[in-house]
């Protein structure tokens, strides 16, 4: 494949005289930095493109953050933190559209980000960073007509999800494989989340390694923190007894909420004492196509004879969250496919251990067997005789509850904007690919 002689692009820091980019352009087309994450499109990729933003104009590079606009109310630019301006494209109609038909308003998108940049003196991003794919097609077009690298991070990938579906799930289209398809050979790097995700990436999309880095996202230490469980159980309504169990996301089938649900009643069926005291938390909302999956959540509660056991409780901000982590017993993830797992980390980082399925990201942000529990599978058994230990033996609990927190420590934000910047120096100063002739 051909490559072009490096660009001079970006200023030169410091003593390393290595570029840096001064002013990022991040696409996040189909869902906004500015919604509350847990319900529709908005989850922890939300969440990693807020945290990162700061944490880069901190660190003197500006970032603006192209979405579409979804309301007409909506003005065109929002400063959601000193150095990074979130900006509204109207692309297609105003209101949620469905992942899927976002494709068919790229080209209104791109238009909108371009008349953006083309208000400014040429040069005016050094560097374009794609989120999820259709933020990465939308970036192609960017990149290549400022003449400036694209960095991509895809957070899930279609391929990996089909292989992985819950029963009675919708496959990915196979446009989005193809659209995925052309951005890894277009892209200049990739980010992966995971050495997983990494590793993916080359077996299944045929990525070259050496343009794949491998980025951890990190948890705000200052938000998620361990603090008494007794407190948090009184903030939250339940009483000082209750043994919680927790999951925290979006509402749909690929979580696997259900799980924890079975999970529940045949841990009841174990240990029948604890029904005066169990309670299950669900925290998150809607999710795109998944509309009828908390009615459907809700009828699985009520034939387990567990729906006076069960809270289903709207998204709540993070601030909020950390209240329930430190209330609960365990944390549970049981889903089929995730990218990486917010939500266990931001679990640990509270001291709260986490039970998880063995897929994806979760082997990196659970440490199986010192943080948590790592299970092969969804049998609802198995996550029974997990967290009916963990209630029983307090001990192993608070252990791994407080190797947890120190597990969590070392997933910061700020390493992973170490390590993003590690690739946006490496592509500014290497060489880059043509996009037109790659694809
Ligand atoms: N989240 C939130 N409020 C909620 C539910 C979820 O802020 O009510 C956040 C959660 O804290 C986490 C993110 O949404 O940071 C979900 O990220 P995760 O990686 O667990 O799942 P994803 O949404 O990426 O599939």
């Amino acid at each position: 494949m051909v490559r072009n002689a490096p660009g001079p692009r970006g200023a030169v820091a410091g003593r390393a005289r290595r570029p840096v980019p001064r002013r990022v352009a991040t696409i996040s087309l189909h869902t906004s930095p500015l919604e509350q994450p847990g319900s529709g499109d908005a989850g922890g990729m939300n969440v990693y493109i807020v945290e990162v933003a700061k944490r880069l104009a901190e660190r003197g590079v500006a970032v603006d953050v192209f979405t579409r606009a979804t309301r007409v109310d909506q003005p065109p630019e929002v400063e959601m933190a000193p150095g990074v301006t979130v900006r509204h494209i109207a692309a297609g109609p105003f209101g949620a559209l469905d992942k899927n038909a976002l494709a068919r308003h790229l080209c209104p998108f791109v238009f909108g980000v371009l008349q953006t940049e083309a208000r400014h003196e040429p040069g005016h991003y050094d560097l374009v960073h794609g989120h999820y794919w259709l933020s990465g097609r939308a970036g192609m077009a960017a990149a290549q007509r400022w003449g400036v690298p694209l960095v991509q991070s895809m957070h899930t990938l279609a391929r990996v999800k089909n292989a992985a579906l819950a029963q009675g799930d919708v496959p990915e289209p196979e446009a989005r494989v193809r659209g995925e398809d052309q951005l890894v050979r277009a892209a200049d790097h990739l980010v992966a989340n995971t050495a997983e995700e990494a590793r993916q990436l080359v077996r299944h999309y045929d990525a070259d390694p050496g343009r794949v880095s491998t980025v951890p996202p990190g948890v705000d230490l200052d938000v998620f923190t361990p603090g008494s469980r007794a407190a948090a159980l009184r903030r939250i309504g339940l009483a000082a007894d209750t043994e919680l169990l927790l999951f925290v996301g979006r509402v749909q089938r690929l979580k696997a909420p259900d799980v924890l649900l079975r999970a529940t009643a045949a841990l009841l069926r174990r240990d029948p004492e604890l029904r005066g005291r169990l309670a299950v938390a669900v925290v998150g909302g809607l999710s795109g196509g998944d509309v009828a999956e908390p009615r459907r959540l809700a009828d699985l509660a009520r034939s387990l004879g567990i729906a006076d056991l069960v809270r289903m409780e709207p998204p709540r901000s993070r601030a909020e969250l950390a209240y329930y982590y430190r209330a609960a017993a365990a944390t549970v993830v049981p889903s089929h496919s995730e990218s990486f797992g917010l939500v266990a980390v931001e679990s640990q980082a509270c001291g709260t251990p986490v039970v998880a399925a063995r897929v994806g990201g979760l082997p990196t942000a659970v440490a199986d067997g010192t943080s948590g529990v790592l299970i092969d599978g969804h049998d609802p058994e198995d996550y029974a005789r997990v967290l009916h230990r963990m209630i029983r033996h307090r001990s192993w609990r608070e252990a791994l509850g407080a190797a947890g927190v120190r597990h969590a420590a070392g997933l910061s934000w700020s390493a992973t904007v170490d390590g993003l910047l590690d690739v946006y120096h490496g592509t500014l100063s290497g060489p880059r690919l043509p996009i037109a002739a790659s694809q």
